[in-house]
């Protein structure tokens, strides 16, 4: 499985705006400084092909690349930015990073992107990101156990498998990272979801990642 082509193909905001030309496609979401970037150049293995939308107002939109001229690689929002915006204006009442994610705007988004997950019926697997470096956090486990609840096919992809743990992180390694929020979200899966370890750093993961998508287009 090998990437010789990528191009961007358009920004939707609503499900119904997505491409209609019926291709399977993956998307890749996560919070904020995931990691998502990096990793979809590893994949890519094009630094210059800015395969994620960082242009304002494209990175609340659906944005699609199409891959080899047969499939979508899906650059969704990213969340909790509100959410630390929020934990900022409790602990330091810092008004202003409130005040630039509106509640209003950010429940918008929310709803198309769960639209999007309900509805696409060319969606084979949602990739969802997860920063192997630091502990669980609660709003990862939140959107993972959504997608299982809604029984939403879900990839976990564990982002900087490279990092050495850091006091500051909780101290523990990526693998016991890896481990424990796979325990945490077990409950809300009947199977538990393929999982693969990433570095968009190393490489690590990427030929795994293009395999594991080639396996569940053929399906
Ligand atoms: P995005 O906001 O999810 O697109 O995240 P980016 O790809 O922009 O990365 C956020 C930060 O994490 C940057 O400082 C990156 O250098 C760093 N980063 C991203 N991926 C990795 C990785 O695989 N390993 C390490 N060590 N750092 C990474």
């Amino acid at each position: 499985a090998q990437i010789f082509q990528a191009e961007f193909i358009k920004s939707s905001v609503r499900t119904e705006d997505c491409p209609s030309d019926g291709l399977p496609e993956f998307a890749l979401v996560g919070r904020s400084n995931v990691g998502k970037s990096s990793l979809l150049n590893s994949i890519v293995r094009r630094k210059k092909l800015a395969l994620t939308s960082k242009k304002p107002g494209k990175t609340q939109c659906i944005n699609h690349f199409k891959v080899n001229d047969s499939w979508y690689l899906v650059d969704l929002p990213g969340y909790g930015y509100g959410f630390n915006a929020l934990v900022r204006f409790n602990h330091a009442r810092i008004l202003y990073r409130y005040a630039s994610a509106p509640q209003e705007l950010r429940t918008d988004w929310n709803k198309f992107t769960k639209d999007y997950f309900l509805n696409r019926l060319t969606l084979v697997s949602v990739f969802l990101l997860i920063d192997a470096s630091i502990p669980a956090k609660k709003i990862d486990l939140e959107y993972a156990s959504w997608l299982g609840q809604n029984q939403v096919p879900m990839t976990l992809i564990f982002t900087k498998c490279d990092k050495r743990k850091k006091k500051k992180n909780g101290g523990k390694r990526p693998e016991e990272n890896v481990k424990e929020f796979q325990e945490l979200i077990r409950d809300f899966f009947e199977t538990a979801p393929p999982w693969i370890m990433t570095s968009g750093v190393t490489n690590q993961g990427r030929d795994e990642m293009l395999l594991h998508m080639a396996q569940l287009r053929n399906y």
